[in-house]
């Protein structure tokens, strides 16, 4: 197979169409078979349900080209069960994990064209998402849906090298006790444009957001879970029910465990503590991680050791530990790996 004349190493993070994407309706209480489309546009009528409402909810998972030239992904398995988690609680019918699978693997496979070599460090971004799509004017759910799945290949994250990140302490909360932060929704991220645009003005680089309840527990960043190191390379990460269960950090606690031979612990971390710690990381499917160099709580710096020109020791092993996992260097546990045929 031919791939596109694209300069991969340069890719940004962003949208390129692609030949194909996929999508199944769901109507009279049923999916329908669904199939891979040309047509990069979605037409709907003016009153759906996501359009009124924001009854949308969304996935984020890459392909990559193996050492040995194979195109995979990593724990798709775990994609499909988080959005029937978001579906369900949004009132949206679940796409049954088997379909999700099968899905994710016919996208790739059109566009195997457009999954960037290995070594380019760029991958394949793929976005499966769902929304109410009939009129909806009462407050209630949609009752047709699409499921789609669009890909774009997408640029090394640490262009030109690692970066450590400024991250501020917000003042705003990205979630509510018992409101829908440990769920992918599209709402969760309307609401939370208002604070990065603010930080990057401001000069920083994320938000980290405190614990709904009581403001004085460590939660999560707008898109993405935070890992700690303590100094005697303990690897910490908060817990919590407004937490987005991140499929990256869940892995890298498994690698730190089982790989590393590291202690990890999955236990409410409160922002008084954060000081005595060794390294900070933030974790998505996007970077793997990102490391921080200073937290900045009103005026407070707290830095951390390994600074702003490089990750951590700890931060840098479990990076290149799951990166070798995904790119086929490293041997994967069972079921990590799926490839596409
Ligand atoms: C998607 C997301 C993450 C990262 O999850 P991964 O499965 O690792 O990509 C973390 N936090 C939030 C709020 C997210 O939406």
């Amino acid at each position: 197979m031919e791939k596109k004349n694209i300069d991969w190493g340069n890719l940004g993070f962003g949208y390129m169409p692609t030949d194909y994407r996929y999508v199944s309706h769901f109507k009279d209480g049923a999916w329908n078979a669904g199939e891979l489309t040309t047509d990069s546009n979605v037409v709907i009528n003016e009153c759906a349900g996501v359009l009124q409402y924001a009854q949308t909810c969304f996935e984020g998972l890459k392909a990559y080209t193996t050492e040995d030239g194979r195109i995979v992904t990593f724990r798709p398995d775990l994609n499909a069960e988080r959005l029937e988690q978001s579906a369900v609680r949004l009132r949206m019918p679940v796409f049954p994990k088997e379909r999700f699978l099968e899905a994710v693997d016919q996208v790739v496979k059109a566009n195997a064209a457009f999954v960037p070599p290995y070594g380019s460090g760029a991958t394949l971004y793929l976005r499966p998402y769902m929304f109410g799509s009939d009129p909806v004017i009462g407050v209630k759910p949609a009752t047709e849906y699409q499921f789609r799945i669009l890909v774009t290949p997408v640029g090394p994250y640490f262009k030109g090298g690692v970066k450590p990140l400024t991250v501020r302490i917000s003042d705003l909360d990205r979630a509510a006790p018992h409101g829908t932060g440990h769920i992918k929704a599209g709402l969760n991220y309307a609401m939370s444009l208002y604070n990065i645009v603010d930080a990057h003005e401001q000069g920083y680089d994320e938000n980290i957001y405190l614990d709904p309840g009581t403001r004085t527990y460590i939660e999560e960043t707008g898109g993405a879970n935070i890992i700690f190191v303590t100094k005697d390379n303990k690897v910490i990460t908060p817990k919590s029910d407004s937490i987005l269960p991140s499929i990256t950090r869940r892995s890298l606690m498994t690698v730190a465990k089982d790989y590393l031979g590291l202690e990890v612990e999955e236990r409410p971390v409160a922002l008084s503590e954060v000081a005595d710690f060794a390294e900070c990381g933030l974790c998505g499917t996007a970077a793997v991680i990102s490391p921080v160099g200073k937290i900045v709580d009103h005026g407070r710096e707290i830095a951390f050791p390994a600074g702003m020109e490089k990750m951590g020791p700890i931060t840098q092993k479990l990076y290149d530990t799951l990166t070798g996992i995904q790119m086929g260097r490293l041997e994967a546990p069972e079921g990590w790996i799926r490839e596409i045929k």
